[in-house]
């Protein structure tokens, strides 16, 4: 584990951030500052505080937090994951730049750079992460920045940050990292060269399946532009989403450690299962990118992908049968869920065009949560008999 901020470590920063409030009376879970509104100074600018100019103290200390977690220099709180990636790229391009963007994106995010950004003149590539030199081959002149996202939902493959980061450094692009899959846990895009960091705190950072937010972090001077971006788009977050985001963080390290093993475990049970064709998860020696995943991440990670062999019909039976997990969109919490991106991520593509981007029927995305790993393997066991 790399040491940041005065020698402490990830799961240290986490629950304290930099610089606990040591004071007598202090209380010891922070303060909910439920209140958009703060007495000002007469005849002065200075210090207004106002939650959508992202200066509330709640969000203020989620903020520091995240920043001494990824080893930026700054970070910023906002509404939701989508929220972060638009004032992050906002902060970035303006019309006529050009963006490589990974065709491997969140549903979501693909959908602003290919819709929205070019009713703003900003053209966006989609390159295929793993063609070797693709990135290079598809750069202009016009070109500003890299975005991706490592590990790839679902099909969980690790795209190499390293190259990239080298190619980026030598060009003078950002390289912009959504890395919520991984949450800072597992990697630290920053410390493989990444620029800005964007996660949808609504997964892993939070947890807990109650909150809807994002985060960015980068220099002091980015996550600036980004601010002000926020405060005129209106992406900022409400102070108890920040309040809540704050006690999420505490337990990051034991949760998504918690998850990586899980998931292992079940990864490697599933692996010999006749009942299913295919597992997706790094850390199974035979997954196609074992090798970047054991260099470059600290762990692999709370999800995976299994594929029902008996093909679309039988995984419907098989997720009507589980009965602990529960079959809902999103992940990265303490509860285990499972879904089909047929029916969430990857309902808008054709049966065909899903197969030809390795996501055939009876494939089914597992986020495994906290609970009990026999237990997981067991409810998942007599579902498929
Ligand atoms: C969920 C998700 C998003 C969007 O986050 P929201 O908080 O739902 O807005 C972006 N990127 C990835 C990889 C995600 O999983």
């Amino acid at each position: 584990m790399v040491k940041r901020d005065r020698g402490h470590a990830l799961s240290t920063l986490a629950v304290h951030g930099t610089a606990p409030v040591r004071e007598a009376d202090a209380p010891i879970s922070a303060a909910l500052h439920q209140s958009v509104n703060y007495v000002q100074e007469v005849a002065t600018a200075d210090g207004m505080r106002y939650p959508r100019y992202g200066n509330g103290p709640n969000a203020e200390i989620v903020q520091k937090r995240m920043a001494a977690i990824e080893g930026a220099e700054a970070a910023l709180v906002l509404s939701s994951g989508m929220g972060a990636t638009a004032c992050a790229l906002l902060a970035l391009l303006r019309p006529g730049d050009h963006l490589l963007a990974s065709s491997w994106l969140y549903g979501g995010t693909r959908t602003l750079l290919t819709q929205e950004f070019a009713t703003l003149g900003i053209e966006v590539t989609l390159v295929d992460p793993m063609e070797s030199r693709g990135w290079r081959k598809r750069m202009r002149k016009q070109t500003r920045a890299i975005f991706l996202e490592s590990p790839v939902n679902p099909s969980c493959r690790v795209v190499d940050l390293r190259p990239i980061s080298y190619l980026t450094h030598d060009s003078g692009l950002a390289l912009v990292v959504d890395s919520t899959f991984a949450s800072p846990v597992n990697l630290r895009p920053i410390e493989q060269g990444a620029d800005v960091v964007i996660h949808s705190a609504t997964k892993y950072l939070n947890g807990h399946h109650d909150v809807l937010s994002g985060v960015v972090c980068g220099t002091a001077p980015y996550i600036e532009e980004v601010r002000q971006k926020m405060m005129t788009w209106g992406q900022a977050p409400d102070p108890f989403a920040c309040w809540l985001l704050d006690r999420g963080l505490k337990t990051l390290d034991v949760r998504v450690r918690r998850q990586n093993e899980n998931a292992l475990r079940i990864a490697t049970w599933a692996a010999g299962r006749k009942e299913l064709r295919k597992v997706h998860y790094p850390g199974l020696p035979d997954h196609p990118d074992h090798d970047v995943a054991r260099t470059m991440l600290d762990g692999f990670g709370g999800m995976l992908g299994i594929e029902v062999a008996a093909g679309g019909r039988a995984t419907e039976k098989f997720l009507r049968k589980l009965k602990l997990w529960r079959h809902a969109p999103s992940l990265g919490g303490v509860d285990s869920l499972v879904i089909e991106p047929r029916y969430s991520s990857h309902a808008d593509l054709s049966a065909d065009e899903r197969a030809r981007i390795g996501i055939p029927d009876g494939f089914v995305r597992l986020s495994v949560g906290i609970e009990d790993a026999d237990d997981l393997v067991a409810d998942l066991e007599q579902a498929l008999k």
